[in-house]
C-alpha cells in the first residue's frame, strides 16, 4: 500500500482561486483536531495557508483509508460543496494548521461569476481522480497478486503431504536397527519414485504460472507400457485409503505422444480427487480406456460422492473449489491444460446414480 507521502496532493490552485480564496475567513486548528467529518453538511470550502491536512474515508474492511495529505497552497472540502452533499471523507489536521475558509454560497456566486474558476476546479478534479484510479487500481492488483501466491503456498502444502509422509515413513523404515537389505532397497526406491514426484508437482505448479502456448516435448510411446506401471503405482499409494484401483480390461498398446511426466500428473489429480470423494472404505476408482478413430479416450469413473451442483458448471476453472477444508481449485485446470497441450480434450459426464466419471482424450498416432 503506497504511503501517505506518495500520495498526491488533494488539489493546487489556480491562481485565479488562490485570489479569491485570500478573501476566506481565517480558521486555525491545532495538530489532531477535526476540521470536519465525514456526514456533517458541506458548508464551505478551505485552502491550506500552513500545516497540513489529513483526508481520511472508512473504506471496505471498516479501517480509515488515508485519501490524501495536503498542504500549503491545496484545497480540500469543495466535493461536497459543489454537489450540496454531506461530506464523504474526514478532515484533520496532522500538524498546527492555519486554512482560509470560503463559505458555500460565496464559492458558488463566484464560480457563476468567473468561468475560469470552475474550469480550475474540473482541472484539478480530474487529476485527483486520475490519481486516486491509479493508486485503486495498482492496490487491488498487488491484493489479487497475493491472494494468488497464497493459494499456490496452499496447494504445495496439501498436494506435498502424501508424497512427504511416505517419504517420512520410508526413511524411518530403512533407518531402524533391525531393517534388512531388501527393506532399505525398498525405501530407497518409494524414497526416489516420490521426490520426482514432488519434482514434478513443482514443475507443474511454475508451468502453471507461465503463459500458454509455448512449445511443449511430446515423445512416442506404447500406451500400455506407460500406463501400466503407472496404474500399478497409483493402486498402492491409494491402498492405504481403503480405495481399490479397478482396471476391467488392460490399458491398449497403441502409439501415442505423450509427455509421461506431465500426463502422469494428469492421473494423479484425477485419482486424488476421486479418493477425496470417497467417504472411507469400500471406494472404487474404475480407469477404461476406449479405442476411438482417432483418439484415445480414457475414463476415470468413481462411485464417491459425486460431483456438487455448485460447482459442476466451473469444474475446470482455476480456483475453483467446493466441499474441501484445503482445496484450491487448481487440479483440474491444471488436467486441461496438460490434456490440451496433448492436442486432446477433459470433461465430466453426468453419470446414473452416485460417483463422478472424468474423461480425457488422446490423440492416436505419431
Ligand atoms: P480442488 O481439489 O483443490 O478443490 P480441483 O480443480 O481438483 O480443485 O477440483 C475442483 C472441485 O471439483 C473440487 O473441489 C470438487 O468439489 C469437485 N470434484 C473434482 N473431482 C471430483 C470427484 N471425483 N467427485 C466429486 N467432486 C469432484
Amino acid at each position: 500500500m503506497s504511503k501517505p507521502s506518495d500520495l498526491p496532493p488533494a488539489g493546487h490552485l489556480g491562481t485565479e482561486i488562490a485570489a479569491l480564496a485570500a478573501s476566506g475567513e481565517r480558521k486555525s486548528f491545532k495538530a489532531g483536531a477535526v476540521i470536519f467529518a465525514a456526514g456533517a453538511p458541506g458548508d464551505g470550502f478551505y485552502v491550506v495557508q500552513s500545516g497540513a491536512v489529513r483526508l481520511t474515508a472508512v473504506v471496505g474492511d471498516n479501517q480509515p483509508r488515508v485519501l490524501a495529505t495536503v498542504g500549503p497552497g491545496d484545497f480540500f472540502g469543495e466535493m461536497a460543496v459543489l454537489d450540496d452533499a454531506p461530506r464523504s471523507a474526514n478532515a484533520e489536521a496532522e500538524k498546527d494548521t492555519v486554512t482560509l475558509f470560503l463559505g458555500r454560497d460565496a464559492l458558488l456566486r463566484l464560480l457563476d461569476a468567473r468561468p475560469r474558476l470552475a474550469l480550475d476546479l474540473i482541472r484539478e478534479f480530474s487529476r485527483r481522480m486520475r490519481a486516486l484510479n491509479q493508486k485503486y487500481v495498482d492496490e487491488i492488483l498487488q491484493a489479487e497478486r497475493l491472494a494468488v501466491v497464497g493459494r499456490f503456498a496452499g496447494t504445495i502444502v496439501h498436494d506435498f503431504k502424501n508424497p512427504l509422509a511416505v517419504i517420512g515413513l520410508a526413511a524411518e523404515l530403512a533407518g531402524m536397527a533391525d531393517s534388512t537389505t531388501p527393506q532399505r532397497a525398498k525405501a530407497e526406491q518409494t524414497i526416489s519414485r516420490q521426490i520426482k514426484r514432488i519434482t514434478a508437482m513443482l514443475q507443474e505448479l511454475i508451468e502453471f504460472t507461465r503463459p500458454s502456448g509455448q512449445k511443449k516435448l511430446l515423445h512416442s510411446v506404447n500406451f500400455a507400457e506407460f500406463m501400466t506401471p503407472l496404474a500399478d503405482e497409483i493402486a498402492t499409494e491409494i491402498a492405504p485409503r481403503q480405495v481399490k484401483l479397478l482396471l476391467p480390461a488392460a490399458p491398449p498398446a497403441l502409439s501415442v505422444k505423450i509427455d509421461a511426466q506431465r500426463l502422469s500428473r494428469l492421473f494423479y489429480n484425477l485419482v486424488n480427487n476421486a479418493v477425496d470423494a470417497m467417504a472411507g472404505a469400500g471406494g472404487k476408482i474404475t480407469l477404461r480406456f476406449v479405442a476411438e478413430s482417432a483418439h484415445l479416450r480414457i475414463e476415470v469413473e468413481d462411485n464417491g460422492k459425486g460431483i456438487a451442483p455448485e460447482i459442476a458448471q466451473k469444474l475446470f476453472e482455476p480456483f475453483a473449489t467446493h466441499g474441501k477444508a484445503n482445496g484450491t481449485g487448481l487440479g483440474l485446470s491444471i488436467c486441461r491444460k496438460i490434456a490440451e497441450d496433448h492436442g486432446g480434450r477433459i470433461w465430466a459426464e453426468g453419470k446414473r446414480g452416485r460417483g463422478a466419471l472424468f474423461c480425457f482424450t488422446l490423440p492416436l498416432g505419431g
